[in-house]
């Protein structure tokens, strides 16, 4: 498999930069010790995302599975994952990506969007 730059779409790149993010902030909130800066080995993530971010190795690994399965994706457009007929995360990836997805998605209206959150209780 070659994979350059070039060869990604807006929308790839916006769902490796929200993988990123995702797991990032889980990580951040519910791992400590020793955290490395994240490298992909089929692409130089920092053609992507510019912002370095360091998970545990638990978290590391789970983030290279969630991109090679995004890179892997045979459908274009990409469909939401839970009406996708491929399901390609399996067993213990499937419930840790739920999980973090479901975090980080109540973590960042919390903290992004106060906007919205101020439309809602005032
Ligand atoms: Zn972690």
């Amino acid at each position: 498999m070659s994979l350059k730059k070039s060869e990604f779409s807006e929308k790839e790149k916006d769902d490796i930069r929200t993988l990123m993010k995702f797991v990032g902030i889980y990580c951040r909130e519910h791992h400590n010790g020793e955290k490395i800066p994240f490298s992909f080995k089929l692409f130089d993530i920092r053609e992507i995302e510019k912002k370095e971010v360091s998970l545990c190795p638990d978290c590391t690994r789970l983030l290279t599975y969630g991109l090679t399965m995004r890179m892997k994706c045979p459908h274009d457009p990409k469909p939401m994952c839970k009406k996708c007929e491929t399901q390609c995360y399996h067993g213990d990836y499937k419930a840790r990506i739920r999980e973090v997805m479901k975090f980080s998605g109540i973590y960042m209206v919390k903290h992004g969007r106060v906007d919205m959150l101020y439309h809602y209780f005032c």
